[in-house]
């Protein structure tokens, strides 16, 4: 898919002014990429000379065939160079699909390697680099960047090197048979280059706003598709098909300002080439006529000059192909240089299989610089026991549970599992024993057994079910038609919450982490996927460290200790009973889901005064 952003950024690359030699800088980092394969390209690009080679030949052997066979009636010799042109064109053919191949194997091989570089280095980005980008952004990187990066290091370097030989060697020829002929060429060629970029540069212009507008046209449809809910909740068909027709109704307009520029361009640089065919003919057949030329060489000179103008016209397209791919390679090096925040140490060490005692000491943690979100945070927990986090909505609730799979780290202060500090053990073997369940539950678009063996990959089929039955998800999935193989839909949409909810506690369980962080659902459910979700969370928080952030007094009930949190800082801690008969932030928000039943502990921050 095609992003707007990515659409823009790419019309921005023709409009960027590069000199040759900065393009060239710019390219060559990812013409280091077919180093590997450098014989092949060489070789390819080696054969594609050859072929353009035959080509300028071409137009000899036609002359050699109009002045030497049918001047002299000469039977043999026109058997003989036909069976020579013959020949000529099967070495062509083939030095033309070795060179081609060859060429497009290195182009679709650097894809290959850049597409992978790029995807993994994405996973090594921690997740302040994803909540600072659009992730039509980043697919745009590995489909459309990639994609105009391959043209430049295949067709637009083959091009390159084709073009400027069939026109270097065309201009020799050329001047060789007939130098006055000639500089009839060189007066067109001019001519037809300028009206050729002029009419060019209307056309990428109008091109851009058409992009622009197919852009807008996506925009509206994916938003509206996207919502589709909410489209028929409103009943707002005909208000988004309305919005929908006004927007292509725009593109049309701007496409056939395109069409009629592209057509006029085309039929203008006709003329100007026929117009050119013409003098030649006419000049020419004075020659010939004043017998300074022969017919053989008016002939192959017209060829010369169809060469030439191709590949002027192929050299102008070049450029801008070649700019937009240096545009690609800057972004998908910006991307590649982009340095992951959270990485191993490199004297990290493996963390064994803990018991499960976290100790946060003195933690300050900040999204952007001088906005500490959580503020001098010090507690510990013991191995088994469970800590409710509870607090008003922007306390840091969730930042504090991300802290401990260090998926930040904090600004001062550190975070201690089993005695070693967060940042000095790789965090594979961290996150090993780690286990989060979200609230907004994201399952892949696969069957139910591959989202319950993403706790682990190896899980045998017995394993994934034991699990399945421990959540209270086993009798429903058997309850479907296709059993764990059914699939779940883009994201798992074709379950309930309750049931997505429970999946993931599947998975979780047979993750079998030491440490679980959870975040109890806000949303209500019906008293029996409630009562399936507890348990099944029963279960999975049996024996383990857990940190779960609560929203039900039942839960805060039967934690081990809570942390209270405001706005950052741990303004209380202690059991239920501890805190609950003592004036202060927790007894407030205890009141309020007293007093309202629908209300939860983080209830509005307003009612905390
Ligand atoms: P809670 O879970 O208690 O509702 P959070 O930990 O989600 O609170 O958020 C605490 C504060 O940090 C909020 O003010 C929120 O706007 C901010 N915040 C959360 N995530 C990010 C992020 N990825 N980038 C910047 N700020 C964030």
């Amino acid at each position: 898919m095609t992003t707007p952003s990515s659409r823009s950024k790419n019309a921005a690359d023709e409009n960027v002014k590069r000199t040759p030699a900065s393009l060239w800088r710019t390219l060559r980092r990812i013409y280091s990429y077919s180093r590997p394969h450098r014989v092949r390209l060489f070789v390819g690009l080696g054969l594609t000379l050859m072929a353009t080679g035959v080509w300028l030949v071409i137009p000899l052997g036609l002359r050699a065939l109009l002045d030497s066979v049918f001047e002299q009636g000469d039977q043999d010799l026109l058997n003989l160079l036909a069976g020579a042109m013959l020949g000529l064109f099967v070495v062509q053919s083939l030095v033309s699909f070795s060179s081609h191949y060859l060429v497009q194997w290195v182009g679709e091989r650097l894809v290959t390697d850049v597409r992978r570089d790029i995807y993994s280095h994405m996973h090594r980005l921690g997740l302040r680099f994803f909540s600072d980008q659009r992730l039509g952004e980043l697919t745009s990187r590995l489909t459309n960047d990639v994609g105009a990066v391959r043209s430049a290091v295949t067709d637009a370097l083959a091009q390159l090197l084709m073009q400027s030989f069939m026109l270097l060697g065309s201009v020799g020829l050329m001047v060789a048979l007939n130098w006055r002929l000639s500089i009839v060429i060189f007066f067109a060629v001019p001519a037809v280059a300028l009206t050729s970029r002029k009419l060019g540069l209307r056309i990428r212009d109008l091109s851009r706003s058409v992009q622009d507008r197919l852009a807008d046209t996506t925009a509206v449809s994916e938003e509206a598709l996207g919502a589709i809910r909410v489209v028929k909740a409103f009943a707002r068909e005909p208000h988004e098909i309305r919005r929908y027709g006004e927007a292509v109704e725009d593109l049309f307009q701007v496409a056939q300002n395109r069409v009629r520029i592209a057509a006029l361009f085309s039929s203008i640089i006709g003329f100007l080439f026929l117009f050119a065919l013409v003098v030649i003919f006419w000049y020419g057949g004075r020659e010939v006529l004043a017998g300074r030329l022969t017919t053989g060489d008016l002939v192959a000179f017209i060829f010369y000059a169809f060469n030439i103008s191709r590949s002027v016209m192929g050299m102008s397209r070049l450029y801008s192909t070649l700019n937009s791919a240096a545009g690609a390679t800057e972004r998908i090096f910006e991307l590649l240089e982009t340095e992951p925040e959270i990485e191993d140490a490199p004297d990290a060490v493996v963390l064994p299989p803990v018991q499960g005692r976290v100790v946060f000491e003195n933690v300050t943690f900040e999204y952007a610089e001088g906005q500490p979100v959580l503020e001098g945070v010090s507690f510990s927990v013991e191995p088994g026991e469970t800590l409710a986090v509870v607090g008003p909505s922007g306390a840091g609730k969730t930042t504090l549970l991300h802290l401990v799979p260090r998926f930040y780290d904090p600004s001062a202060g550190r975070i201690v599992v089993d005695g070693e500090d967060v940042r000095d053990v790789t965090l594979r073997s961290l996150r090993e024993q780690v286990g989060l369940v979200a609230q907004d539950v994201h399952l892949f678009g696969t069957s139910i057994q591959e989202n319950i063996r993403y706790g682990r990959l190896d899980a045998s089929e017995e394993e994934i079910e034991q699990a399945a039955r421990d959540a209270n998800v086993d009798e429903f999935v058997r309850s479907l038609p296709d059993g764990y193989d059914s699939l779940v839909g883009e994201k798992g949409v074709k379950l309930s919450g309750g049931q997505r909810q429970r999946i993931s506690i599947a998975r979780a369980l047979l993750k079998d982490p030491r440490i679980l962080l959870l975040d109890e659902a806000t949303s209500s459910l019906d008293s029996e996927s409630e009562a399936l979700i507890q348990q099944a969370l029963e279960r999975l928080m049996q024996e383990r460290t857990t940190f779960i952030i609560a929203h039900r007094l039942s839960t805060v009930q039967h934690a081990s200790r809570i942390l209270v949190l405001d706005e950052g800082r741990m303004v209380q801690e202690g059991t239920h009973e501890d805190l609950v008969g003592k004036p202060g932030l927790y007894r407030r928000l205890c009141e309020l889901q007293f007093r309202d039943s629908v209300a939860r502990l983080d209830g509005d921050s307003a009612l905390r005064a």
